[in-house]
């Protein structure tokens, strides 16, 4: 088992397939990009099947999310899909992605065994979405969605991020859209986690205001059916249900205390909170020949150590050295 000295169990793992983006969402990344990530430091296809395949069998993970960076900028992606599916036992498997390409890759990622997927959409105007993404793909991303649920994939979960004064007056019209065509719609706030350190408190949409900006519309109710357990989000029941609407209030109202989270990065480090300030290097391990024991020991290591919180609300926070993008969301 992956367990901290503040017993709690890491059974979710993030994996991150790739630093790199095809948007610039600008409170994650500077309009330039990233100095991405050279091609060798990355795994393989391979090396995160034996990774995950490790995370599985030896230590207990049940739930394995892909992200990035963009994880379906990845051509292999279906095939470590394939994969994990195949491992016993099965794990959950879903993805996190902006959702371009998804119209492609919707079916073949359903009949490789993907169970759920997450869209990040923060805007319904192509206008703002130049503005916030830097790129013109709303389009894309509305077709990505819509091909999801066509595939069977569900829930389709839509992540929002709110941002004063620019996509802030969206809220209700987002769900709207969302509870429309089935999605389930999470609003997140905004971290101090961008490339460009630029996040500023005074300025983040907070989960206090997005429920004032909802209130003026739909009724929400605490959803006492369904149990939080360690989900980052907490759900409401819109006009009563049973449609619903989340909030991950991660600077507001930290759920440090029932994280069951640990992160892979794309050159194979594993962070044992998207806040850590150190990494444990499976990759130099995977590489130099180490026996799946002696990787599940330092993996282990890496887990055990877990701070209490991610300490944003702390005066002597001090933001990680890699960006979102970097870890993988
Ligand atoms: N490219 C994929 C996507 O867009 O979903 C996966 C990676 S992205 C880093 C994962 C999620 O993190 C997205 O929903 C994005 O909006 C969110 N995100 C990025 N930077 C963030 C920040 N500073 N605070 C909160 N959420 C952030």
């Amino acid at each position: 088992m992956l367990a901290d000295s503040y017993g709690r169990i890491a059974t979710d793992l993030r994996v991150s397939l790739t630093d790199r983006c095809n948007l610039r969402c600008t409170y994650c990344m500077p309009p330039e990009g990233l100095q991405w990530l050279p091609k060798p430091d990355v795994l393989s296809g391979d090396e995160v099947g034996r990774l995950v395949r490790i995370g599985v069998q030896l230590l207990g993970i049940r739930e394995v999310r892909f992200t990035g960076g963009e994880p379906l900028l990845r051509r292999d992606l279906v095939s470590i899909i394939a994969a994990t599916a195949g491992l016993s036992p099965r794990p959950e498997i879903s993805v996190t992605t902006n959702g371009i390409g998804l119209a492609r890759l919707a079916a073949p990622l359903r009949e490789a065994g993907l169970d759920r997927i997450n869209v990040s959409l923060d805007t319904l105007r192509p206008e703002v979405f130049r503005k916030l993404a830097l790129r013109d793909r709303l389009p894309d991303v509305l077709e990505g969605l819509a091909a999801a649920a066509a595939a069977g994939l569900s829930p389709v979960k839509v992540n929002t991020v709110l941002m004063r004064d620019v996509n802030d007056v969206e809220a209700v019209a987002l769900l709207r859209y969302c509870l429309e065509r089935g999605y389930e719609l999470r609003f997140i706030e905004q971290m101090p986690l961008d490339a460009q350190h630029g996040w500023k408190r005074a300025e983040m949409v907070t989960a206090d205001e997005i429920f004032r900006l909802l209130a003026a519309e739909f009724s929400l109710a605490p959803d006492a059916g369904r149990s939080r357990g360690a989900a980052p989000a907490e759900t409401f029941l819109v006009n009563g249900g049973p449609a619903r609407v989340g909030v991950i209030a991660s600077v507001t109202r930290p759920f440090c205390g029932a994280c069951d989270r640990v992160r892979l990065t794309a050159d194979g480090q594993i962070r044992n909170c998207l806040f850590a300030h150190s990494e444990s290097d499976l990759r130099a391990a995977l590489r130099g020949g180490a026996s799946d024991e002696e990787i599940a020991a330092r993996w282990r290591a890496a887990v055990a150590v877990k701070l209490p919180g991610h300490g944003i609300n702390d005066p002597t926070f001090l933001q990680p050295d890699r960006p979102m993008s970097a870890i993988g969301g």
